[in-house]
């Protein structure tokens, strides 16, 4: 089995948002910790946060995939936006340290004319930076694992290919050793590797086999479950409710039921509204029996 669920909103407060996921039937879910196109980070009490994590351990939830802002980009080639981003980064494993044992995932970022090799190299450096003064700060080590989403490769977005996202995961191993390595793994989005070109209809094995050489499965931590508007190989990232795109119901459903990727959380991006969520969990609770 896997565990579902969708993005939900925090702006009515930590314990409000996991009593929102639960009425949508998820048993994982995903939230922005700040404003997803940047700004501050909603600041909670400890209740709020207390409270929550009994709902989860209540309801037997998995794991959350927290996500990052969508305008954090630790390798741009302006220091100023790196510089931002690196904060971003910092403050949201800060407050996460209230949450243990849960997943932070983000987007590894745009090289902006760098180049992969100069941005690889920055991610890493941002990540070592991140977790070591997040540890600092809060005074404990990092309570939460770190998780580089699979890209589409859009433009000069990073990730959109394995080897890009091992690269920073061997530079990282490099600059905070196992410590650090152990602290981070995958998200895989499956609208993101079908856009990068990776055929996961017709060969959804060759694809895991090919992640497995690269990168290492144990590393894959969790899926973040979309269709996609476009072609295998288009790299544009549009997400599609599930069935609905041209990845299609039956490839997903093999990705939900592959004997390699269950005990994950799956979150599901697509299009939807609470009503179209409720039914998508449905549909994935179904393809799991
Ligand atoms: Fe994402
Ligand atoms: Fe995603
Ligand atoms: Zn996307």
């Amino acid at each position: 089995m896997i565990f579902i669920g969708n993005h939900v909103s925090v702006s009515k407060g930590y314990a409000a948002m996991g009593r929102h996921a639960l009425s949508l039937g998820g048993d994982t879910f995903a939230f922005f910790p700040r404003n997803p196109r940047g700004g501050r980070s909603k600041a909670a009490a400890p209740e709020d946060m207390a409270a929550l994590r009994q709902l989860l351990a209540k309801n037997g939830f998995g794991k959350l995939v927290v996500h990052g802002a969508y305008t954090m980009n630790v390798c741009a080639a302006k220091e100023e936006v790196r510089a931002n981003s690196l904060e971003m980064l910092r403050d949201d494993l800060i407050r996460l340290q209230a949450l243990p044992g849960n997943y932070y995932n983000f987007h590894p970022g745009c090289h902006t004319g760098q180049g992969a090799q100069t941005a690889t190299a920055q991610i890493a450096a941002a990540l070592a930076a991140a977790v070591h003064d997040a540890e600092e700060i809060s005074g404990l080590p990092l309570q939460n694992t770190i998780l580089l989403e699979t890209m589409a490769g859009k433009g000069s977005e990073v990730g959109g290919t394995f080897e890009e996202l091992q690269a920073v995961l061997t530079q990282a191993a490099q600059l905070g050793g196992d410590a650090l390595s152990a602290r981070l793994g995958v998200c895989l989005d499956t609208c993101h590797v079908w856009d990068g070109g990776y055929d996961i209809q017709n060969d959804l094995d060759g694809v895991l086999r090919a992640f497995d050489r690269v990168i290492g499965l144990k590393k894959l931590r969790a899926v973040h479950l979309n269709d996609s508007k476009n072609p295998c190989g288009s790299h544009k990232d549009r997400h599609e409710k599930l069935g609905q795109g041209s990845i299609g119901a039956e490839a997903l459903r093999a990705v939900v039921r592959h004997p390699l990727l269950q005990d994950r959380p799956f979150i599901l991006e697509t299009p939807n509204d609470d009503a179209g969520y409720r039914t998508e969990i449905q549909t994935v609770r179904e393809w799991m029996a």
